[in-house]
């Protein structure tokens, strides 16, 4: 197996990273690609504006999850470690953890620059392959070499790669960090970071949480999401703002509905749970262990908080899991538009896309009612909002 270690302030992750380390997994062929945010980097202080650390780590992981590769996982390793985070101690680690595995350590420019003061550089040219990039257009392959070359002088049986990215971003932690400082440098990160960063108010950002644009709302939004869900929220939102057309809700809740409405929806039972304490939220006895319910209760409670939102638009996330009797046109539009946007794929989804062309409350009936069935297939109980749901609309037709 072949790994490549990439580590570094990460202070905020950003597309140049990105970019080094998509072409590095395909050049080098790696089986898999480890971020190491350091805890305390030793070979360059942190700033006074620096992030705290859990908020690094959450932004490289939010990074590396946009990636959408396989390969590539995050390590809490030197987080986990006391004391400066020194890449030798996280090379034994891992060569422990992996003993056959080859080891490569990514670096850029300013790395194999300095590379020589680092603790035990011989060692670590012993436990890992280098394999150093350029970081702009001036630092050439043979500028690099010529580093390359004290390496070898030092262990002549170094392994090193030295590599040109083709698709090199010339930017690095502290242009992005003065940059978001002035409202700028938005365009070099990947837009669950940057809407991490704003929720967070890090580096001196002062958004106004509850007077968000709907550009940075969708930012937000995805800083809340697994990589995975992010064309799910951004398909309701499309679904949402057309049903709401159709049938006359107002576009700009259908669209901050539709992107908040998952928002609490990657956190664990345990995260959830916390939530309900501090909000005050009842959990009824489904409730209690059903991560799947939980997530709309304590959505709605962030979209309230959090982010100031109207109570049409809190309550059409509340409840739009498992919908309830009497719905508002709004409650309706996102119920269906989660149901149904485009991502979405089951047997039936396109009946019930053509219902919800047709008439609004058919199809929240047959959403309901495959809702029942597939419950009843799973052996699962049915929340009783949803079959009050359910009669509510059977009882309207007589
Ligand atoms: P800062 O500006 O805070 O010093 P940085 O942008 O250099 O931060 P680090 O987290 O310190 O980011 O860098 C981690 C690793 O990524 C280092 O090996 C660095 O050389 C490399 N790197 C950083 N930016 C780029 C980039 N734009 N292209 C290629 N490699 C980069």
């Amino acid at each position: 197996m072949r790994i490549g270690i990439y580590g570094g302030t990460f202070d905020p992750i950003h597309k140049g990273h990105l970019a080094a380390a998509k072409t590095v997994i395909e050049m080098l062929a790696l089986d898999r690609l480890l971020l190491i945010p350091a805890a305390i980097p030793p070979h360059k202080a942190l700033q006074e504006k620096s992030a705290a650390t859990e908020h690094r780590l959450a932004m490289t992981r939010l990074g590396a999850e946009s990636m959408m590769k396989k390969e590539v996982e995050v390590s809490d390793i030197e987080m986990r470690r006391s004391g400066p985070s020194y890449t030798v101690d996280t090379l034994r680690e891992l060569k422990e953890e992996y003993p056959d595995a080859e080891l490569w350590l990514l670096m850029g420019t300013d790395m194999i620059e300095s590379f020589l003061r680092w603790r035990e550089p011989a060692e670590i040219l012993r436990l890992a392959g280098i394999c150093a990039f350029g970081r702009s257009a001036e630092d050439t392959e043979k500028s690099l070499a010529l580093h390359g070359e004290k390496l070898k002088a030092l262990v002549p049986e170094a392994r090193l790669k030295i590599l040109t990215l083709p698709n090199l971003v010339e930017v690095s932690s502290t242009m992005v960090r003065e940059g978001l400082a002035a409202g700028e440098a938005e365009e070099y990160l990947v837009p669950a970071v940057y809407g991490y960063i704003l929720r967070h108010g890090l580096y001196d950002t002062a958004a106004d949480l509850k007077k968000l644009d709907m550009e940075t709302l969708r930012c937000i939004a995805m800083s809340y999401l697994k990589a995975r869900r992010i064309p799910h929220v951004l398909g309701t939102e499309e679904t949402a703002v057309h049903l709401a057309e159709k049938y006359g809700a107002d576009e700009t809740a259908a669209r901050q509905a539709a992107l908040l409405h998952d928002c609490t929806k990657r956190l664990s039972m345990e995260e959830q749970l916390e939530l309900c304490r501090h909000y005050g939220i009842e959990l009824d006895e489904l409730e209690k262990d059903a991560l799947k319910l939980l997530h709309a209760k304590t959505g709605a409670a962030i979209a309230a908080d959090v982010f100031g939102m109207s109570e049409e638009v809190v309550s059409a996330i509340r409840w739009h899991t498992t919908g309830k009797a009497d719905m508002t046109v709004l409650e309706k539009v996102i119920y269906l538009a989660d149901f149904t946007e485009p991502n979405r794929d089951f047997p039936g989804v396109e009946e019930l896309r053509k219902a919800c062309e047709r008439d609004l409350d058919e199809a929240l009936q047959m959403g309901f009612e495959m809702t029942v069935e597939e419950m009843k297939e799973w052996g699962n109980p049915v929340h009783e909002k949803t079959l009050e749901a359910l009669a509510y609309l059977k009882g309207q037709k007589i």
